[in-house]
């Protein structure tokens, strides 16, 4: 084979070296194959048991729904189960599968397409449009199927580098990190919820690489995801060079990450908090456990991803509430509430397609519009407040207005529980996300009506900078440094400290050690962090003092261009980092 070599933007450091698997191109988003006759009946059986799921899957909503919202909002869902129901509907995809020889997920997307087609010429005749039902049931049909595709990826023997179109953040949560070497997307950019994963579970990942040329399979490659190279069927001298890089990665890993013992106090005795950002509660170890004063962030829509219907509130509750046994009475954990939307979606959950979606309809949007949800997660969390120390923390939240509107929901909740007669833990703090640049300039007003903020610097910066953090197109502009960033951020923080209300941040920026001395030097003295950049951020505060973090973010809060920044910190990093480092 012909050695070829691809580029795309780099967002997990790290070299890879293996065999590629390919999980779907850019042109077709589900697998397409042809079968063998002898496969035909094994294809019908997998059919079947897909529309079967999806029939009680169905069934579930339609009554979760009639209970909830009644019967006129259970109505899309009928018709959902009706097509289901028709006969004629399987026949065609049986008839595909027979006739074509293909596997059925191509077939059902054949089918789903011509029938929309036909009922988009009747709807002209004024007939009621149905071809979104039709679409939406043959997706959770597809989905089903894909299910196993899934657990085919989850389940492969040997280690491999994934190539695939985009991954979603409910993708990774199927996917089998330990033979996972690195990963390949087309889309998707730095501060993408799936580079946000990747970086945690320390995999190398390169995203807007071009796909449509990639052949659907291919043998060993490596992939270097601080440079964002990426070569297919590499020579002995690209072997030679990966290999060295690959050594000096490692150990540039060890000598930052590995674990730092000792406190995080700077060289003049100041503490900073340092607190861990999880999807997964039991992807902590109990060494990230030594060194955290607690959760900063957890991410619950991740607990809401790997299902197909909602969790029940008493389900939640015993969530919420084996997290913080383990996690013991000492430290806090803060919930986000359920952030959906964007690229983060539930496939139980019918959210409009939206040409701009990081704009639209998501965090605390979806939850005021959908209060039961909204409502179960709160009586979950207010419960398991009992058992320790819970922080709320709101998603998206735009002005003052939704946060008196939170805060109003929170005090009715509680009400109701002591009407109930239902323990609950009172000294629960209710906090938002500075994620939205309208909120983090009337901040000044907005402290004032809540026990906490958080810098959601991840999408704060693609929101002032207008820069779609899943778009790799634009991955480049994606600038943390950008001084109009520093600048907002400076302001939220001092309005924090002003008003003594508790600030910290939970975005990426937390975790960069590149970034530690500005951050402090701004007034942070709580940073929440993917656990495995911890012992890099704690060293970065032992090795410095408050006046030398001060004089830095001073200077650099005066410096005009990201470049004059960039080098700047760079220069003044007490880190030094080796080559092939974190790029900064
Ligand atoms: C953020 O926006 O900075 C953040 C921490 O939340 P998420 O990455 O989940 O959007
Ligand atoms: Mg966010």
């Amino acid at each position: 084979m012909n050695r070829k070599t691809y580029r795309g933007t780099p967002i997990s450091p790290g070299i890879a070296i293996g065999p590629a698997f390919v999980s779907d191109s850019a042109a077709i988003k589900i697998p397409v194959y042809y079968i063998d006759k002898s496969q035909v009946e094994s294809e019908l059986t997998r059919f079947h048991a897909a529309v079967s799921v999806a029939k009680s899957q169905i069934e579930t909503m339609i009554t979760e729904m009639e209970s909830k919202l009644g019967a006129k909002d259970a109505m899309i869902f009928k018709v959902h189960s009706h097509i289901l129901e028709d006969s004629h509907f399987i026949d065609l995809v049986e008839e595909k599968v027979r006739e074509e020889k293909i596997n059925v997920e191509a077939a059902l997307r054949e089918v789903i397409t011509w029938y929309s087609a036909q009922i988009a010429e009747v709807q002209n005749s004024g007939a009621k449009d149905t071809s979104a039902d039709i679409r939406d049931v043959g997706n959770r049909v597809i989905r089903n199927l894909m299910a196993d595709e899934k657990d085919h990826v989850l389940k492969r023997e040997e280690h491999f580098i994934l190539i695939t179109h985009e991954l979603l953040p409910s993708d990774t949560v199927h996917l089998d990190k330990s033979k996972l070497l690195g990963i390949v997307t087309e889309v998707g950019g730095k501060a993408s919820h799936a580079a946000i994963l990747s970086r945690s579970f320390g995999i190398p990942a390169v995203t807007g690489v071009d796909l449509t040329t990639f052949p659907r399979t291919v043998g060993e490659m490596v992939l270097d995801g601080r440079m964002g190279a990426i070569v297919l069927y590499p020579n002995s001298a690209d072997m030679k060079r990966y290999e060295e890089r690959r050594r000096e990665f490692l150990e540039f890993k060890d000598t930052i990450y590995v674990k730092e013992e000792g406190e995080a106090v700077t060289l003049d005795g100041t503490e900073v908090e340092l607190l861990a950002n999880i999807e997964n509660f039991d992807a902590l170890n109990d060494e990230d456990f030594k060194d955290i004063k607690g959760i900063g962030l957890y991410r619950t829509e991740f607990m809401f991803m790997d299902r197909n219907t909602f969790p029940s509130e008493e389900e939640q509750y015993e969530i919420y509430r084996s997290i913080l046994n383990k996690i013991g009475p000492d430290k806090e954990v803060t919930f986000r509430t359920i952030d959906i939307g964007g690229d983060k979606k539930l496939s139980y959950f019918r959210t409009p397609e939206e040409a701009n979606p990081v704009l639209g309809w998501r965090g605390i949007r979806i939850s005021f519009e959908w209060p039961d949800v909204f409502i179960s997660q709160i009586r979950a969390l207010l419960k398991a407040a009992a058992h320790g120390q819970v922080n709320i923390m709101l998603p998206m939240v735009t002005d003052l207005e939704e946060v008196r509107t939170a805060n109003q929901y929170l005090t009715d909740i509680k009400n109701d529980l002591r009407k109930q007669g239902t323990p609950f833990g009172e000294s629960v703090r209710l906090g938002v996300m500075i994620e939205v640049p309208a909120a983090a300039i009337d901040i000044d007003n907005i402290v004032h009506e809540t026990d906490f903020i958080s810098i959601g610097s991840n999408d704060l910066i693609q929101y002032m900078l207008a820069v779609d953090r899943n778009n790799a197109k634009v991955a480049e502009m994606y600038q943390p440094l950008n001084p109009a960033i520093l600048k907002i951020i400076h302001r939220v923080i001092r309005a924090g400290v002003e008003s003594g209300t508790r600030v910290s941040i939970c975005g990426e920026m937390a975790g960069n050690f590149n970034y530690t001395q500005l951050l402090l030097g701004m007034g942070l003295r709580r940073l929440s962090m993917t656990p495995f950049y911890i012992s890099g951020v704690k060293k970065a505060i032992r090795s410095t003092t408050i006046a030398d973090c001060e004089r830095i973010a001073g200077r650099a809060l005066n410096m005009r261009t990201l470049r004059e920044i960039r080098t700047y910190l760079k220069r003044m990093n007490v880190l030094n980092p080796p080559k092939g480092g974190k790029t900064f």
